[in-house]
């Protein structure tokens, strides 16, 4: 019982709360931080996180980074309070932290009659997780992307994800890499062109901006009618490509399957989701993207699998270390329904090109009518 292994009286003490009593739960399914909703007997309801400070190795920059964002999402919203997390000061006038046992903690208020869903099932909420991730990235385009630090250092540079993964191989700690040279061979005969992002962005073609880098549909909030409220889990919010958010949204809408689906016959692509994000995300975007950047999102649409297939075979030939698995193989078996994805993603890209161009030309039309 994860509740009982707090000091939670002393964690909410040194937070501007009042007196309060709370009623303290788990909340959520979230994967990284530890998230507790506080009931209060009287007033306002509050979100307690520990911060996962294993994965964020620099909790001052990162929550830096969230006073940062939220306060420039706040100047720009018109309901500043119910669409942009409110972050809680701590009486050491930072927005965080830390209890006895060293553990870093901070508070949001909470934001009632919201819900948020592991999965996209209809066009209509993949329409809106499209609207919300694009309109994140609009209101965030003339903030400075140099202010924020990288929350997670190059958490998704491919080129430092295939070094990780050459290094393995190398070292082959748990012996299985004569096991998987198929998987191995597939990965490496695309390397080339899953690096043309981060070529672009040096050559100077693709602007870094402000990107949410988990853009999970669990990582934004509905209201009662099923539209998007607030996006959240900033934590790594950071400077990135425009295709790194669109592609990642993607890699999951998209699929028919879950991300270790066993039976690959199963993994199909489901366009009618594609296209009603596609065309969410684009309705938010079009006013500032480039046209390179526009260009630019079928290629992290094929990215955003990839990089994930390579990371699981990495940590399957680490010996299974980093994710949590439940049977021996299981970061194979999410290789290969990654690598799976992937190969239908590359089947059907002209497909998925033609709708995000029609789209957006369609409302490049629309804008210069408007405009003119
Ligand atoms: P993690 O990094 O562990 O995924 P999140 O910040 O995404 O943590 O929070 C976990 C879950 O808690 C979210 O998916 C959402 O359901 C819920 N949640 C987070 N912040 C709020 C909030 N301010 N109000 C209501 N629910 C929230
Ligand atoms: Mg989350
Ligand atoms: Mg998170």
């Amino acid at each position: 019982n994860k509740t009982k292994a707090y000091n939670f009286p002393y964690i909410i003490s040194r937070f501007k709360v009042g007196e309060g009593i709370f009623d303290i739960a788990p909340f959520g399914s979230g994967h990284i931080n530890d998230t507790f909703l506080l009931k209060s007997t009287v007033g306002d309801d509050y979100l307690l996180q520990k911060i996962n400070h294993f994965v964020f190795k620099d909790i001052d920059g990162l929550m830096n980074n969230m006073v940062y964002v939220t306060n420039h999402l706040k100047q720009k919203s018109a309901n500043p309070q119910s669409e942009v997390l409110t972050l809680i000061e701590c009486k050491n006038g930072k927005y965080y932290c830390q209890d006895e046992l060293g553990n870093y903690w901070r508070m949001t208020t909470f934001l009632h009659n919201t819900k948020s869903y592991d999965l996209v099932t209809t066009p209509k909420q993949a329409h809106q997780g499209g609207v919300a991730f694009g309109r994140f990235q609009y209101l965030l385009c003339d903030f400075q992307p140099g202010m924020l630090v990288d929350t997670i250092p190059n958490f998704l540079n491919i080129e430092k994800r295939l070094n990780d993964l050459n290094e393995t191989i190398r070292a082959d700690k748990a012996g299985r890499v004569e096991s998987v040279l198929p998987e191995l061979d597939f990965l490496q005969s695309r390397a080339d062109s899953m690096n043309e992002i981060l070529q672009l962005g040096k050559a100077g073609i693709l602007p870094l901006r402000i990107t949410h880098n988990d853009t999970k549909f669990n990582n934004i909030l509905l209201n009662q009618k099923d539209e998007i409220q607030c996006v959240i889990d900033l934590d790594t919010v950071m400077p990135g490509y425009v295709a790194y958010d669109f592609g990642d949204a993607i890699r999951s809408i998209i699929s028919t399957a879950t991300e270790d689906e066993k039976d690959l016959a199963a993994i199909q692509l489901n366009i009618p989701l594609f296209e009603a994000f596609t065309k969410g995300y684009l309705s938010q975007t079009v006013s500032f993207l480039t046209e390179p950047e526009v260009k630019s999102l079928i290629k992290g649409v094929l990215l955003l699998p990839y990089m994930q297939a390579v990371r699981f075979l990495t940590d399957y030939l680490n010996g299974d270390v980093y994710y949590k698995i439940h049977f021996t193989g299981h970061n194979l078996q999410r290789t290969l329904a990654q690598m799976q994805l992937l190969k239908m993603l590359e089947t059907n890209k002209e497909k998925l090109i033609g709708i995000i161009e029609s789209e957006y030309l369609s409302l490049k039309m629309a804008q210069q009518a408007g405009s003119s």
